[in-house]
């Protein structure tokens, strides 16, 4: 549920108050619902390579109202800009107009999206700096959208089609409201692999999937999002935890494992409690966490040591565990929690930026590993997030980061979790190595 500020101002006397005192007006985001239309209105597809008729005629076959030129005044769920071929920055002009013609007639919660080539592959400094462009327009762009509208891109590498698998699955997961709070951000695919579900409310089923930290908090709407989209579920939490881990097992239908993931063979408990209760293992989320924050002139041992211990290291071990097993062969997916704060760095979070900025070198290096059996592993670097971790910081600084994001809230764990579900999902079996940040955009650091 939305923050009782974006309540507030989003209803009668509020949203009147609010408008005429120039106070941030958050919107209330538009999220997943199954069943639910994927995009709040009609799709524009612009640009003129083969990809971008491709792509649109691929969507046409979801059944999406799908445009090549922009209608005046009628209200757009999306635009998608497809850029995959621009040569030079002045390549840029046409298609970003003709976008721009329609940016004051997207609906509330619209998207949009480019799809387009990494920079760093270009073959001549033209490509690049076209490419490159790309990256600070739509970053702009996302930072003037309204009312829960987002702008996200697609990143295609060299050889990958922009109808490939998982940059369908991409797009798939952009348009819908599982992306809410992810905005300004791009997503890598870099394989050809994958394959789109047969039923797209259940990605998961048929797959047995771990979640670390599932008693609460994020951890408890990962294992709720995993159950929803089909996935059978192993919740894992300290033993200390064990009520409120027993009462997420019993909700998502699944079993608990009472572990504390620092021992040394918390990965081989996890595979035998998945394979002797439900037979088989696809998918781990490493999500429990903790945080310890001190300055680091004032920093000590204890805190250090067991921030680096739970947020990375025991990550490092069970993934030893997991790679070594024949239970994680067929197509296995890990998804890693992150933190924006391993990205840009945070005032007293030292230990906790180290273990986050480990997390996201550990998935990088990983990614080869996995490959092999048609693996991936990915993290999720989530900003501010409603849970209990940060109801606990003061209320002013609280109020302060919570707005200082282009969605102007935090987000919710289910947004967290909707980015991991889909990473988890074969769909996204190209994107390999990659670390999405669900934030809304944060405007300080990163
Ligand atoms: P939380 O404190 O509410 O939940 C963390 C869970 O992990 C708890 O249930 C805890 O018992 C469990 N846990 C801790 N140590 C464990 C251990 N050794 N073995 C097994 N379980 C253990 O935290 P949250 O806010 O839900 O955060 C979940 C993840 O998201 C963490 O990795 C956190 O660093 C990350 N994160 C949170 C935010 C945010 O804004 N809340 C932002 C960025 C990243």
């Amino acid at each position: 549920m939305a923050d009782k500020y974006t309540q507030l101002v989003n209803q009668g006397v509020g949203k009147s108050v609010a408008r005429k005192l120039g106070l941030p007006q958050p919107a209330i985001l538009r999220r997943y619902r199954p069943g639910s239309p994927l995009v709040p209105g009609p799709v524009v597809v612009l640009g003129d390579s083969p990809a971008s008729d491709k792509l649109a005629a691929e969507l046409l076959s979801w059944e999406l109202d799908i445009r090549r030129h922009a209608v005046p005044r009628e209200k757009l769920g999306a635009i998608i800009l497809v850029l995959d071929n621009v040569q030079r920055p002045e390549d840029l002009g046409r298609p970003v107009l003709a976008a721009a013609a329609s940016l004051r007639d997207l609906a509330p919660g619209a998207r949009v999206l480019t799809v387009s080539r990494p920079a760093a592959t270009a073959a001549s400094p033209a490509i690049a700096a076209a490419r490159q462009g790309i990256d600070g327009l739509l970053r702009s762009l996302a930072k003037e959208l309204r009312a829960g509208a987002t702008g996200n891109g697609i990143l295609l590498a060299d050889d990958v089609e922009a109808t490939s698998p998982s940059a369908l699955g991409a797009v798939r997961f952009f348009l819908s409201g599982r992306s809410a709070f992810v905005d300004g951000q791009f997503l890598t695919v870099s394989g050809q692999g994958g394959t789109l579900p047969p039923q797209a409310d259940t990605p998961l089923a048929g797959k047995v999937a771990v979640v670390t930290g599932a008693a609460r908090g994020i951890g408890a709407d990962i294992a709720r999002t995993l159950h929803r989209d089909g996935a059978t579920l192993v919740v894992v939490d300290l033993p200390s935890a064990g009520d409120h881990l027993a009462a997420v097992a019993n909700e998502v239908k699944g079993t608990a494992l009472q572990l504390d993931i620092t021992r040394d063979d918390a990965g081989q408990r996890m595979i035998d409690h998945a394979v002797q209760r439900h037979g088989r293992l696809d998918i781990v989320i490493h999500n429990a966490g903790i945080t310890r924050d001190k300055l680091l002139a004032n920093m000590d041992p204890a805190r250090w040591d067991s921030v680096i211990n739970i947020n990375i290291a025991s990550q490092l071990r069970i993934n030893e565990a997991l790679l070594a097993s024949k239970h994680f062969r067929s197509a296995p997916r890990i998804v890693s929690v992150a933190s924006t704060s391993g990205i840009a760095g945070n005032r007293g979070q030292t230990n906790y930026a180290a273990s986050k900025g480990g997390v996201m070198g550990m998935v990088r290096a990983t990614a080869s590993l996995m490959a092999g059996n048609g693996g991936s592993i990915n993290a999720v670097a989530p900003g501010f997030i409603e849970t209990e971790m940060t109801s606990r910081i003061p209320l002013a600084l609280r109020e302060t980061a919570r707005r200082l994001n282009s969605l102007k809230q935090g987000g919710q764990p289910v947004d967290v979790a909707e980015a991991i579900a889909f990473l988890a999902s074969d769909a996204a079996a190209g994107i390999n190595g990659e670390v999405l940040r669900v934030c809304g955009q944060n405007l300080v650091g990163a």
